[in-house]
């Protein structure tokens, strides 16, 4: 692309854009057909006046956008990004450049107020087509995205930015891959570098990018996308045309993506509040992988809205340790909640950590202290005591512990220091000896827990756990507790707790040892009690949705 002369895009003048309108979160929509387009787009108003329509999502783009103009005079207040992108580009266009630039200036005159050229088409057209398009938009007063995407990684987005800036639009888009937590750096650095001087958009797609979704608001975005929530049953089926790469429609939780990793309007809205967050908000995130399912983000989220913290946790998914690290370094962090795999591997890079915290051998929770350096705690202990306490003196009560892994050490290495006499029987019995022997606990057989009786029995299997192939950690006749804890929360009433009302024995649920270690959480890294009650009452909530 010429980059002087009269027609060239650098010269041409700028579209007014209409600023004042553009809100923060711009819901993508797409569908299979322009009724269906606009019967989400309809939807979608109820939790946002922006919209951006996938007109490539459509088998005719260009014959939908008479329809689009009937549903923009009936809505004079949206406002909309019109997008037609071509397949070799990450859309699902079939047409030529010529087709997506008609497209785009048909969709202006019939009144979408930002149309979006992908960076690879603006670089294709010719002086004449620009000219034209430059010209149809000022008409229209519509402004102009140029967008870059990689569907694959985050490389060099200065340069992606630059190729963009060369076309002189209203917004600068760019759209990488996160493969990895540091990316979300790489992004978010480009959005606080560019918005000084520009009306700048940058996403990460993936897993991994929610961080950029989250926060990209708050280092300066114009604005974000989020994915339309589905919950008024708008239309059965997405295109989700294959040729459309990675940008495929997908139905995710109760949304409709366009691109990997994008999560609902109401999620960004009302889990994160990515709205109200300030450079005064202090990061927190659950690490870990899987993490997609963790409740903490909606538990902590609720925690710190109710208390009036200004605070946000974001799921991290993550494996690797020096991801994570680079990120509590560099964003910073100011705490995390640690899952599987990484709970043990964090505990060589922490300043200090509680004695029984290193006995355990894992940390579960980080915080960054005021010198940068981090502390670890292991709140899964409090999980287990705090709910015993309140129902028995633990101080010499009989606990027989099944399970020998993660949770197991918690409830182990916790109860023994409460002064229990603790039992623990495994399914690999060198198991239940290695951590007895660590832990001053005793190992049992299978044969001589049978025959024992005990104070509290509690299960840290994963036995009973939805989709757990093995319904129940022990047989029926061995149930000689007189109280049982399920570590495992999901489903609430476990087989073995249901099994234990039946036989007339008090239980505990997970969810009391999930509330417990998540308050504790909440308290080392605000300072102030956690609202156990409000805590407990959302995860209950959620848990019962997802059955
Ligand atoms: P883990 O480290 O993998 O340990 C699992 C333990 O269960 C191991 O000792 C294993 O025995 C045993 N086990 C696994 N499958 C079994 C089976 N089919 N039959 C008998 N024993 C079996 O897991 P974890 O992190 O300790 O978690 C265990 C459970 O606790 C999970 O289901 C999780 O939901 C729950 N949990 C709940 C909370 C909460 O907040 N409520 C927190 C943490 C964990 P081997 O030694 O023979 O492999």
């Amino acid at each position: 692309m010429p980059d002087s002369g009269l027609n060239s895009p650098r010269s041409a003048p700028a579209p007014v854009i209409p600023r004042l309108r553009v809100g923060k979160l711009c819901v993508a929509i797409q569908a299979g057909s322009v009724e269906e387009l606009l019967a989400r787009a309809e939807a979608a108003l109820a939790d946002s006046k922006f919209l951006e329509l996938r007109l490539d999502s459509l088998p005719h783009p260009a014959e939908a956008l008479p329809k689009v103009r009937e549903f923009l005079a009936r809505h004079r207040d949206a406002m909309v990004i019109a997008t037609c992108r071509r397949q070799p580009f990450g859309g699902n266009f079939e047409g030529t450049l010529t087709a997506e630039l008609e497209t785009l200036m048909k969709a202006a005159q019939a009144g979408c107020q930002i149309v979006d050229l992908e960076v690879e088409s603006a670089e294709e057209a010719a002086p004449r087509q620009w000219e034209k398009l430059r010209a149809a938009l000022h008409a229209e007063g519509a402004a102009l995205l140029v967008s870059f995407h990689d569907f694959s990684r985050t490389g060099d987005l200065e340069q992606a930015a630059q190729r963009i800036e060369a076309f002189r639009p209203d917004f600068i888009k760019v759209v990488s891959t996160a493969c990895s937590l540091a990316d979300n750096l790489a992004v978010l650095r480009l959005i606080k570098d560019r918005s000084r001087s520009a009306e700048v958009v940058g996403i990460a797609m993936g897993e991994e990018g929610l961080v950029s979704r989250v926060l990209g608001l708050r280092a300066g975005a114009a604005f974000t996308f989020a994915s339309f929530s589905n919950s008024a049953g708008t239309g059965s089926g997405t295109k989700t045309g294959s040729a459309i790469k990675t940008e495929a429609g997908v139905k995710a939780g109760n949304g409709i993506q366009t691109a990997p990793g994008q999560v609902t309007v109401r999620t960004l809205r009302d889990l994160y509040r990515v709205e109200q967050l300030d450079q005064a908000t202090r990061i927190f995130g659950v690490a870990g992988n899987p993490i997609a399912h963790s409740l903490s983000p909606l538990m902590q989220n609720t925690a710190f809205r109710r208390e009036s913290v200004n605070a946000v946790l974001i799921p991290l998914k993550t494996s690797a340790l020096d991801d994570l690290l680079t990120l509590v370094r560099e964003l910073p962090l100011a705490g995390v909640a640690v899952t599987m795999p990484l709970k043990q591997e964090v505990l060589s890079h922490l300043a200090n950590a509680d004695p029984l915290t290193t006995r355990i051998g894992a940390c579960n929770t980080l915080r960054t202290g005021a010198d940068g350096k981090l502390y670890g705690f292991n709140t899964d202990v409090a999980g287990v005591i705090r709910p015993l306490e309140k129902r028995l003196k633990l101080k010499g009560a009989r606990i027989a512990v099944l399970g020998a892994g993660g949770a197991a050490r918690a409830a182990v290495f916790g109860l023994v220091e409460q002064g229990a006499e603790v039992f623990i029987v495994n399914r690999t019995h060198e198991n239940a000896v290695k951590l007895a022997t660590e832990s001053k606990a005793q190992a049992l057989t299978r044969e001589q827990f049978a025959q024992g009786r005990f104070d509290v029995l509690i299960n840290s299997t994963p036995c009973g756990m939805a989709g757990s192939k093995q319904p129940l950690p022990i047989k029926e006749n061995e149930l000689n507790a007189g109280l049982v804890f399920d570590l495992v929360y999901n489903p609430l009433e476990t087989p073995l707790l249901k099994l234990a009302k039946e036989r007339g024995i008090a239980t505990v649920t997970g969810l009391e040892m999930f509330v417990q270690q998540g308050a504790r959480q909440f308290e080392i890294w605000t300072g102030k009690p956690a609202p156990e009650a409000e805590m407990l009452r959302v995860v209950e909530l959620a848990l019962r949705k997802r059955r």
